[in-house]
């Protein structure tokens, strides 16, 4: 269980991901810290599913700090593709981050396949793990279709190629605001805040 003020380590060097959770945990009332602020070391990213490697980075920064410590891990689930990108979200850009190709690649893979099932899910795995070994973990998603080719300038990553069911935008044309209200991020953050408001 969390208390206020506790401190808690964001399990991630990536500034501008620790700079969001901090803003998405303020409920708590945490002290934030984040992973590369106590100079831990980053892991591989071996696990086999998106809760996996979110429960490893948590653990490991848990016992690293001896605090306990927030994770994520998310990525776009294909249903078409067997759930590529997946886990290999951010790597199917490649060392230079380059997402026009990344969503090339998926509506490429699509096309191979032959397949006109366009639906997808974003995913978000979230896993907060304690010193002693406890760790709860969560995972939130937000499902839609593919759109191509890829519509707006918002958002990051696979944004521009995502429809979320129900709506006529893709997150990259949405207003930021829209989006963050409905994510994948959103509905993880939800669950995590239950849990620990209500103990
Ligand atoms: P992570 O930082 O290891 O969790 O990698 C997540 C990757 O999944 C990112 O680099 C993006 O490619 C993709 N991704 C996750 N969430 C989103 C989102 O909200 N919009 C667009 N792409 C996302």
């Amino acid at each position: 269980m969390l208390n206020r003020g506790d401190r808690l380590v964001i399990a991630s060097h990536n500034q501008g991901k620790v700079i969001e959770i901090a803003d998405l945990l303020r409920p708590l009332a945490v002290d934030i810290v984040s992973a590369r602020d106590l100079e831990l070391v980053e892991p591989e990213e071996t696990g086999k599913t998106f809760i996996e490697n979110a429960v490893l980075k948590a653990e490991l920064a848990a016992r690293a700090a001896q605090l306990p410590s927030l994770a994520d891990d998310s990525g776009l689930v294909v249903n078409a593709l067997g759930g590529a990108p997946g886990i290999y979200s951010a790597r199917w850009a490649g060392p230079e981050k380059n997402f026009d190709h990344a969503m090339r690649r998926v509506s490429e893979a699509l096309l191979i396949a032959g397949n006109s099932d366009k639906s997808c899910s974003f995913v978000c795995a979230l896993a907060l793990a304690w010193p002693d070994g406890y760790t709860e973990s969560f995972e939130g998603r937000v499902d839609g279709t593919i759109t191509w080719p890829p519509k707006g300038k918002n958002g990051f990553g696979y944004d521009a190629i995502f429809t979320p069911l129900g709506r006529l935008q893709t997150f990259g044309e949405m207003d930021p605001a829209d989006k963050h209200a409905m994510s994948h991020r959103a509905d993880a953050f939800a669950q995590l805040l239950r849990s620990c408001l209500q103990c």
